[in-house]
């Protein structure tokens, strides 16, 4: 941030319109291999590509998003969190895979997942299932092509590769029809035809314009799907962006192989997660979309993301310093609609929300709610400030520091001297005076101290210790407030 005149995805934009000059419709992708639970890096992604959709919509124009679930891809290892068993379906395509869980297909179950998670964050893009495409033949003609052209084809792959492949290579995976495995060798390809054979044994001919169990490998394949849908826009991990990896050979096979240009093309980063490792936490589980969501509502969540560029890493964090993402985004929020914030932070504002209302969203602290969420008052509670609650609640049980929880309690366990109780007591009976607002109470402390004779310090934590059994806590007139003047009163009664 900072210097830029310009936000990324608005740059992005712009690039897009003048090198794709002006279309009907621009096509926007993004995608993955539904490999096992999806985690949060790869959201990065997604929201990449939401952002430039927005970006472009703002400008007036159409754009198509789609999101491509490669579940016709080949199983090829088993996550941790997967029965072992499952090493029998290796080379099998997930969509054909049945779901350990027992609900569809392997690659159905970790697809849907992910796309509850993205309606919860505001992303409904048109999700492509190549499974389906493939057993459509949608791509038999394209596959046709690339068969034609194989040669193109080795000579850019090869360009890349320590060893050259072979003579007799093909463009081509073939899920054997016997055992459904790729575990197969082309022997001869003409039109549609192809001749294989498999480690099984089983020998076959398929004719994949009218059967879809043959499809191109990844570097083919990535290419013919950006001449397919027509691509104008694609972002990538680093996994894919380095010197002859798959967007460099895609570039070239798309051009040479099948007359199109390939799409812009938009490097992202990882993110980690602070404490763990690359989108893991500290116990090694995978950290989930979901898992942020429980925290992070969805706007501070898009705005964790909207605020850096993708080329640039970042950490999540679940940490104390959720208290302050909060904190940051509710001052951007106030900047904005004061008509305070610079172009480029009206642009994170107005892309971390889902839709930008007239009037400033009615907004409750994080920090504020932390109290309130553990003084038993969250019934009370409605709207946007409800739901900020539920991910402190959230907050509070998984990933809290100790110094944040408390319990509010309901009989005085502490032994007070006499001083204490005069004090304590004292507060009572001024409680009871009146209402009062946090600072006109705060100033009640300071004269209570004075007539008993006791410390600050002594008060504070006699107080602490009486109401939440503890030596600290949040601010000691907003705690009373919130916890509510006559529940101090009532577990200051006890005190004779
Ligand atoms: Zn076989």
């Amino acid at each position: 941030m900072g210097k830029e005149k310009f936000f990324w995805a608005d740059y992005i934009a712009d690039r897009i319109i003048k090198e794709k000059g002006n279309k009907k419709e621009y096509v926007c992708a993004s995608g993955i291999t539904p490999s096992g639970t999806i985690h949060i890096g790869n959201f990065r992604e997604v929201i990449t590509t939401d952002l430039v959709v927005r970006a472009l919509k703002d400008r007036g124009k159409k754009v198509r998003f789609i999101y491509s679930w490669d579940d016709y891809d080949r199983f090829r290892k088993v996550p941790k969190n997967i029965k072992k068993e499952y090493e029998k379906y290796i080379g099998m395509p997930l969509s054909e895979i049945p779901s350990p869980f027992g609900d569809g297909s392997y690659a159905e179950h970790f697809e849907k997942e992910f796309e509850n998670s993205l309606k919860k964050v505001g992303i409904e893009p048109e999700f492509i299932r190549q499974s389906i495409m493939n057993k459509k033949c949608k791509y038999a003609k394209l596959i046709k092509l690339a068969i034609e052209k194989r040669e193109e084809i080795m000579e850019v792959l090869n360009k890349y590769r320590k060893e050259p492949l072979s003579k007799n290579w093909f463009p081509l995976t073939v899920y054997c029809e016997k055992c459904k495995k790729d575990s197969t060798k082309v022997l001869e390809a003409n039109e549609y035809i192809v001749e294989y054979e498999c480690e099984c044994g089983y020998k076959g001919k398929v004719d994949f314009s009218k059967k879809g169990t043959v499809k191109a490998p990844w570097r083919v394949d990535w290419p013919l799907r950006w001449k397919y849908e027509k691509v104008d826009f694609e972002p990538g991990g680093i996994d894919h962006s380095t010197p002859g990896g798959s967007f460099t050979t895609g570039k070239e096979i798309v051009k040479k192989v099948f007359d199109y240009e390939a799409p812009m093309y938009q490097l992202y980063e990882w993110v980690r997660i602070k404490g763990g490792t690359e989108f893991s936490s500290s116990k090694g589980n995978v950290t989930t979309l979901n898992d942020v969501e429980e925290v992070y509502e969805p706007e501070v969540l898009r705005y964790l993301f909207v605020g850096t560029r993708p080329n640039k890493g970042f950490q999540i964090s679940f940490d104390n310093d959720v208290i302050k993402i909060y904190e940051d985004f509710d001052a951007l929020e106030k900047k904005y609609y004061d008509k305070k914030a610079n172009a480029q932070e009206k642009r994170i504002y107005e892309l971390s929300r889902l839709k930008v209302s007239k009037k400033k969203p009615a907004r409750i602290g994080f920090r504020h709610l932390i109290t309130i969420v553990q003084s038993g008052k969250m019934k009370e509670l409605k709207g946007e400030v409800k739901q900020r609650a539920e991910k402190v609640k959230n907050w509070l049980e998984k990933y809290a520091g100790e110094d944040m929880k408390f319990e509010v309690q309901e009989k005085v366990k502490v032994k007070l001297n006499k001083k204490e109780k005069e004090a304590l007591i004292n507060l009572r009976e001024v409680l009871k005076e009146k209402d009062y607002d946090e600072k006109e109470l705060f100033n009640k402390f300071y004269e209570i101290c004075k007539n008993v004779d006791i410390s600050n310090k002594d008060f504070f934590e006699v107080a602490y210790r009486v109401i939440i059994n503890k030596k600290k806590g949040p601010r000691l007139a907003g705690l009373i407030l919130d916890i509510g003047k006559d529940k101090i009163i009532k577990l200051l009664n006890q005190i004779e």
